[in-house]
């Protein structure tokens, strides 16, 4: 039986920035630095950070666990935002 693992568990998903032109504010997202997440292009795929508890594989090749997923992932599904949120950087006087 193939094993369902959480790209969130997994040392391979980052989370990055993503700045609006102005440079002035951000959104986050999340990635895999070993780009398993592809579009039908072939283009890497970024999905939104509020979203990361629902990336799933199967058995993925390059899943490297950071812990027990249980109870990380329910932990993590109360603490993420529930939308998009979109982030100021502040200034520095
Ligand atoms: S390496 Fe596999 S398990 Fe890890 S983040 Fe990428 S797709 Fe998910």
């Amino acid at each position: 039986m193939r094993e369902k693992v959480y790209c969130a568990n997994c040392e391979h998903c980052l989370v990055v920035r993503v700045f609006e032109t102005d440079n002035s504010k951000y959104v986050l997202r999340v990635k895999c630095s070993k780009k398993r997440w592809a579009k039908r292009s072939g283009e890497e795929k970024q999905y939104k950070y509020f979203t990361v508890a629902r990336r799933v594989q199967n058995d993925c090749p390059d899943y490297a666990p950071m812990g027990d997923s249980n109870p990380f992932i329910k932990n993590l599904r109360r603490e993420l935002p529930v939308k998009d949120e979109i982030y100021s950087l502040k200034e520095v006087d």
